[in-house]
């Protein structure tokens, strides 16, 4: 069982790259902001208080956030294993993950994260809000506080994985088959 976080700031390529490496390695793809896109759309209770953090570019609270992935993993209970995009994005649910792949007598194998400047994704993000139908891309100011929320909350993930030698980092810039070699490079070895 190969468990991957699939890690980077905001428009660095986590979901584009998780939809081709969840075929390549028969992995199950789970998004947290996929799963709240999803709750929004359905009007539920969940969607509604995910909706007013996400507008901002703020975090959703861990403790509805760490329960919705949970439900997740259990309801694919036969996965192969598991590529986490968006999530952990803080200590607590990086520490909540690690107990409950530990329930399961599994581990994260490894964080592989995606790296691209700051200019690039902000550039990146604008052109995807032209099509993407996200608020939270449409607003460079947005996608500014997004930027800064990952610098100040969830960049310090790399050393929590550092310290378990888990932690690869891969350049984020160029064609999408270039970073999949890329990442497909490291999940090789795992
Ligand atoms: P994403 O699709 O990963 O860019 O996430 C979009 C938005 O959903 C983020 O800006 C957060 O508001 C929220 N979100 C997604 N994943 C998480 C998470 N693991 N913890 C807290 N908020 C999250």
């Amino acid at each position: 069982m190969k468990n991957i976080v699939l890690f980077g700031p905001p428009g660095a390529g986590k979901g584009t790259q998780a939809e081709v490496l969840k075929e390549k390695y028969q992995l199950v793809h789970l998004s947290t902001g996929d799963m709240f896109r999803y709750n929004i759309k359905n009007a539920t209770e969940l969607g509604v208080l995910a909706k007013s953090y996400m507008d901002k570019g703020h975090l959703v609270p861990d403790e509805v956030t760490i329960k919705m992935l949970n439900a997740e993993v259990e309801k694919n209970a036969g996965a192969n294993g598991f590529i986490f995009d968006g999530f952990p994005r803080t200590e607590a649910q990086a520490a909540s993950l690690a107990e409950l792949m530990d329930s399961k007598d599994s581990q994260i194998n490894a964080m592989v994260a995606l790296e691209v400047d700051d200019e690039i994704l902000v550039e990146r993000l604008l052109k995807r809000g032209e099509t993407s139908g996200r608020s939270d891309d449409a607003d460079e100011g947005v996608i500014r506080n997004r930027i800064k929320v990952y610098y100040d909350e969830t960049a310090i993930l790399k050393d929590f994985y550092q310290a378990q030698d888990k932690y690869h980092g891969v350049d984020g810039v160029g064609t999408i088959e270039e970073i999949t070699e890329r990442l497909s490079a490291v999940i090789d070895t795992l």
